[in-house]
């Protein structure tokens, strides 16, 4: 439900240095997830903005200086953007906290590990020997391999984690020298937008950062088949990916996709011989499933636990989901926030449907919580919801739920617990929980997941790729990878005695 305001309309589109409304003068609500109030109005860009911000990334890149400025000075200008992040932590981390449904002390966290990241491309780039040189076979050629940044990069990413998911882009393409347009999601764009404003604070030259808000279908699509568009980054759902990679296609554009996962969480009995082994993989099981209400990518929302251990574990598990505090992300107390919007509840609410009806038995939620002071009725709320007696073929155990359920599967060899755990078309992330460790090796080892944890759940290092197997995605951010994915290369041959090489007698 929208309420009726009086919010200043904020413009929100940034092409060459000017924030700007959208060409057609249209504006979006901007929903806060708690209570289903709008509380910030924002510029809805379209086509003929997304054409006018690739034309000011163009130039900038073609004309401008910024692929060419060094590159000890454009780590410099990435590591202020992380002190000006942390400057502005506790705004940002509240914007992102009411934008997204999430606590605050997660808006705060996000903003640290977006900080993160730019100091850690910083660092990268600036330690980087200029080139490779390749031995041709002769003192008379000198022969150099190099990277070059790819020119415009187009960027599109989802509502669950916006500016973690923005900066995974931004930092590196600008790391290397690129210039570009992004679109965040059309739900979620604030955050976005304010780390623009701190890009251009940083000294970011005019035309380098571009940000158009609107939707997918009209911003996104636009960017991704634009011929004046070099590169595609999409972070989002299976179906959008596949429109994008469609449409980036026909131009030949370089494509990478984040897409999203179906994640396993594989807990052998022996990790819980211990009180304290149980105890953590218990709690790390509520971790994976339940933060910021299973909206995750790596959402460990699919245990499968050894059958011996299966009652003890889930009757645990579940007694502490019942408990988890849901409310306001900015309420004191409130370890879980409200889902991003009714229509993602509402898909929820379907595969819980779908699963009991497929016979699986309902061990805690199932439902949306009763109001409360902390829990406007507004509120897009649900309850932490345990799914026992799950098996493979089930809607909610092939496809990916994205809220806060978990279905519980049962093992009882090593070989049938791989099977399970690899028996997805996704191949995102995945944990093993076992005290042997040449069992985690070789588990790990036999996982077909873009990471796999052992005994964890959800960490990533910016310094390590992330990125996933099978309709995970084709691509990889952060680590080495994730700057390479923004860059061309290119062989450089000089012959420093050049002769005719006679090839032709005439
Ligand atoms: P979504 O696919 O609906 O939207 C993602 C972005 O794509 C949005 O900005 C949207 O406006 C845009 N978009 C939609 N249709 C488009 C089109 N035809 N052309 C161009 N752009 C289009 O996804 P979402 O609901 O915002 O996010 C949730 C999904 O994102 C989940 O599947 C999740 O797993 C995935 N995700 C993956 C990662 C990862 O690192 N792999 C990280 C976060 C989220």
């Amino acid at each position: 439900m929208a309420g009726s305001t009086n919010h200043q309309v904020q413009q929100t589109i940034y092409a060459n240095g000017q924030w700007q409304s959208a060409a057609s003068g249209a504006t979006r609500e901007i929903l806060d997830p708690a209570d289903g109030l709008v509380f910030a109005v924002v510029s809805e860009g379209g086509e003929k903005d997304a054409d006018h911000a690739v034309a000011a990334a163009r130039h900038a890149f073609d004309e401008g200086d910024w692929a060419r400025t060094p590159v000890a000075e454009r780590a410099a200008l990435l590591r202020r953007v992380a002190d000006l992040l942390v400057r502005d932590r506790e705004e940002i981390g509240l914007l992102e906290s009411r934008d997204a449904g999430k606590t605050l002390e997660e808006g705060r966290v996000d903003v640290d590990c977006v900080a993160d990241a730019f100091r850690y491309f910083a660092g990268l780039v600036a330690c980087e020997a200029p080139g490779r040189v390749v031995d041709a076979g002769s003192p008379e050629v000198h022969s150099v391999v190099v990277h070059e940044p790819v020119g415009v990069c187009a960027m599109i990413t989802p509502w669950n984690y916006p500016l973690l998911q923005a900066s995974w882009k931004i930092a590196p393409a600008l790391a290397a020298g690129n210039t570009f347009v992004i679109k965040p999601s059309e739900i979620t764009p604030l955050t976005t937008v304010a780390l623009i404003a701190l890009l251009a604070e940083a000294g970011l030259p005019a035309g380098v950062a571009n940000i158009v808000t609107g939707p997918g279908h009209t911003v996104g699509a636009r960017l991704a088949e634009h011929p004046d568009v070099d590169l595609v980054s999409f972070t989002g759902g299976l179906v959008s990916g596949v429109k994008v990679a469609q449409a980036a296609a026909l131009t030949v554009k370089k494509t990478a996709l984040e897409l999203g996962g179906k994640n396993p969480n594989v807990v052998f009995a022996d990790a819980c011989a211990t009180a304290e082994g149980f105890d953590t993989a218990v709690d790390q099981a509520l971790n994976a499933a339940f933060i910021h209400s299973g909206q995750v990518c790596s959402a460990g929302g699919r245990l499968i636990v050894e059958e011996s251990v299966r009652d003890r574990f889930v009757t645990e598990l579940a007694r502490r989901a019942e408990k988890i505090r849901l409310g306001r992300g900015t309420a004191d107390g409130v370890e879980c926030g409200p889902m991003v919007s009714e229509q993602q509840r509402a898909r929820t609410e379907a595969y819980v449907a779908s699963a009991l009806a497929e016979g699986a038995v309902l061990r805690c939620g199932g439902k949306r919580p009763e109001p409360s002071p902390e829990r406007p009725a507004g509120g897009y709320f649900y309850e932490p919801t345990v799914l026992d007696h799950c098996h493979r073929e089930m809607k909610a155990v092939r496809e990916e739920v994205f809220g806060p359920v978990l279905t519980v599967e049962t093992f009882r060899t090593e070989d049938e617990a791989v099977a399970l755990a690899n028996d997805t078309e996704y191949g995102l992330a995945g944990a093993v929980w076992t005290a042997d460790a040449g069992r985690a090796r070789r588990v790990a080892g036999r996982l077909r997941h873009g990471t796999v944890w052992i005994n964890d759940f959800h960490p990533y290092l910016p310094q390590a790729e992330w990125g996933g197997f099978g309709k995970s995605g084709n691509g990889r951010e952060l680590g080495p990878t994730g700057l390479a994915e923004y860059r061309e290369t290119k062989h450089v041959y000089q012959n420093l005695a050049p002769k005719p090489v006679r090839w032709f007698a005439g």
